[in-house]
């Protein structure tokens, strides 16, 4: 099996998920006491938010950058960043190492596509539903992306860091989320990207009218596949 990097603590509410989620997809699919092989390098959020915050992304780049060749250095095959948003520096990450990035966007577009559904909304921070980087990556699989409208992305994006980050989980959060979602399967989503790594500890399937993706998950699953890829298999750049 090979070794997955994980560049996680962004937040670590969702990165514990992660490294659960690695190891029951593992002992699913080899049994018995085997479990994933893995080095997480986590990051101080707050410095990372206040990044975010300022725009200065160039810098956080450069931290997670860092973080990726400490983890090929410790002998990852592969590098994960355990956030949506971060894919933002995703090209300056894949640049630091020369072992693959698993990008969260791939593993989400190929669920999605595999489902059947071409028009699926979008939810996770500002900077996931409203800039490029995220979505464009979507459309590239031949997906139409919905966001909510510019009042729900503040409560969506709300919730996530005054909440979700921090370990609460608030029933009328969940209900606010299911609005969204019915809102924007009103209006044509056949399904929506739970687009930020914490959500799936709030939305669940039940919770919404249409089926969810949630990103945590299929990007651990994903991980688990290529690390238990035959070295043909390897995997994507
Ligand atoms: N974990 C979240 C995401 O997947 C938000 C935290 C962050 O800004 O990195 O986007």
């Amino acid at each position: 099996m090979r070794t997955i990097g994980l560049i996680g603590g962004m937040s670590w509410e969702s990165t514990a998920e992660y490294y659960r989620l690695l190891n029951e997809f593992t002992r699913e699919r080899r049994g018995g006491l085997h479990s994933a092989r893995c080095v997480l390098y986590s990051l101080d959020f707050a410095e990372i938010e206040e990044l975010q915050v300022q725009g200065r992304w160039e810098e956080s780049a450069d931290i997670l950058g860092a973080a990726a060749a400490s983890l090929e250095k410790a002998g990852a095959d592969m590098v994960l960043i355990c956030t949506n948003t971060m894919h933002k520096v995703a090209d300056q990450v894949q640049a630091a190492v020369t072992v693959p990035l698993l990008h969260l966007a791939d593993a989400t577009a190929e669920a999605v596509c595999a489902a059947g559904i071409s028009r699926v909304a979008l939810l996770g921070t500002v900077f996931t539903m409203e800039q490029d980087f995220y979505r464009a990556r979507l459309e590239a699989y031949g997906l139409e992306v919905m966001v909510p409208d510019a009042d729900a992305r503040a409560v969506v994006h709300r919730i996530i860091y005054e909440e979700l980050c921090l370990g609460i989980v608030k029933e009328e959060s969940r209900k606010e989320y299911s609005r969204v979602i019915d809102a924007l399967a009103e209006d044509g989503a056949e399904g929506v990207i739970l687009g930020c790594t914490e959500i799936e500890l709030l939305v669940r399937q039940e919770d919404s009218s249409v089926r969810v993706f949630p990103t945590t998950r299929l990007h651990a699953e994903a991980a688990v596949e290529a690390a238990l890829a035959t070295s043909e298999q390897a995997a994507r750049p």
